[in-house]
């Protein structure tokens, strides 16, 4: 069989934090401990006692980082069936006259997917707009809130741009015509100090590749009074709230990795100076390159930047080649040549999208890779320019 290796041994500098994070250094050192463990926690029998503890300890620690009752959470395969679940939940469980739902254009595509499914079963969607500083359009919210209103899904932190949406007042206008309030959470542990309670949400999704711990395990927080229809059908699990065996493994290491996040406070002040230090250089050494909604409220790890006259698909191969990981757009729908609908939903034109690279920090970044990535970026910008420019003159000389 191949050898796994990892890339961070290979002396790569990771920057695409918000794709997915490595393993955080705790969990490593227990992995030993981890690959141990197995049984069901359905069975009857012993061995399934350690599966059991390992399930309700770790619902226990969710439950009093967001202050909520371990009894409103679902442990499933990450944020992208959280988010289809408590569309479709809220579709198939919502009084026939209320089948309007408010979306913001940037959602990540497992809710404008979804919307657009239930859309195709008779369910009217609006698109809240999205300026380019980042300010989602709360007057068109107003405006379009009525008692047809079934859901409202706003996220708290857009993936691409950083940018920090205002959740808990969007839930009190959601609120006030009886509707129910989704958000999608999945950027935020880790980046920010979430103070959960105040967002006062119905329901709210995370995933735990995002903050140090493993793919394919994930949460959804749904409120005692919240409808619920499950997505998976199947045995009792997750109170008959999502069928299917707990991936227990993915579970334990989520246990790990929670205790760190009571220090996120540390991480984050490092992490934005990190940032403004990265963006400070930039524009020293490059010009025009602009950072997408740089004065909005952002995530203290996000840097989504337009580098002018630059194909961004190049300028991330060609770092790539350096040994630089960064994105254009959503890592999740890497591989299309289309330029990033958030970026375009934004407001900005399909050349600017197209010449967009998202730089995002993670807990262990260095200030020596922040200065080596700025100094691969601007040698990598300045050759990839004048490369432009003498393509253009071999044109116009060939006229
Ligand atoms: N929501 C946001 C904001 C994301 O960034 C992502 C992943 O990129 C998801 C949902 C999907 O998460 P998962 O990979 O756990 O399905």
């Amino acid at each position: 069989m191949q050898k796994f290796s990892n890339s961070s041994a290979n002396g790569r500098v990771y920057l695409d934090n918000n794709a997915t994070t490595p393993h955080s250094p705790a969990l490593m050192s227990r992995w030993h401990e981890l690959i141990d463990i197995f049984g069901n926690p359905s069975s009857i029998h012993q061995d399934s006692r350690l599966p059991k503890t390992i399930l309700r300890e770790t619902k226990q620690k969710i439950a009093e980082l967001l202050g909520c009752s371990p009894l409103e959470i679902i442990f499933n395969s990450g944020a992208s069936e959280a988010n289809s679940s408590v569309l479709k939940a809220v579709f198939y469980s919502a009084d026939k006259l209320r089948n309007e739902y408010l979306i913001s254009q940037v959602e990540h595509p497992s809710v404008i997917k979804t919307a657009m499914y239930l859309q195709s079963q008779g369910a009217i969607i609006h698109y809240i707009p999205v300026s380019r500083n980042g300010e989602i359009d709360i007057d068109f919210i107003k405006e379009k809130l009525s008692a047809k209103t079934a859901l409202v899904s706003v996220m708290y932190a857009n993936n691409e741009t950083g940018t920090i949406f205002p959740v808990n007042e969007i839930s009190q206008l959601a609120h006030s015509v009886g509707a129910l309030m989704h958000s999608d959470c999945v950027q935020t542990l880790g980046k920010l100090i979430l103070n959960f309670q105040e967002l006062n949400v119905d329901y709210a999704t995370f995933s735990a590749h995002k903050f140090y711990a493993l793919s394919g395990t994930g949460f959804c927080y749904v409120r005692k009074s919240a409808k619920w229809i499950p997505l998976i059908h199947g045995g009792g699990q997750e109170r008959s709230r999502r069928g299917g065996t707990e991936n227990i493994i993915g579970i334990a290491a989520l246990n790990i990795v929670l205790e760190q996040l009571r220090n996120t406070e540390v991480k984050v002040n490092e992490m934005k100076r990190l940032r403004d230090l990265l963006e400070n250089l930039i524009s020293q050494n490059i010009s025009d390159i602009q950072v997408i909604a740089q004065k909005a409220k952002r995530l203290c790890n996000t840097s989504s930047l337009i580098v002018g006259e630059i194909d961004g698909e190049t300028l991330l191969m060609t770092l790539d080649l350096q040994g630089f990981s960064v994105s254009t757009g959503a890592a999740c729908s890497s591989g299309n040549p289309e330029p990033s609908p958030v970026l375009l939903a934004m407001g900005l034109t399909r050349a600017e999208a197209q010449s967009s690279l998202r730089v995002s920090l993670g807990w262990e970044t260095t200030e020596i890779q922040v200065r080596q990535f700025v100094q691969a970026l601007t040698e990598t910008v300045h050759k990839l320019r004048e490369i432009n420019l003498s393509e253009k003159k071999s044109v116009y000389g060939h006229r």
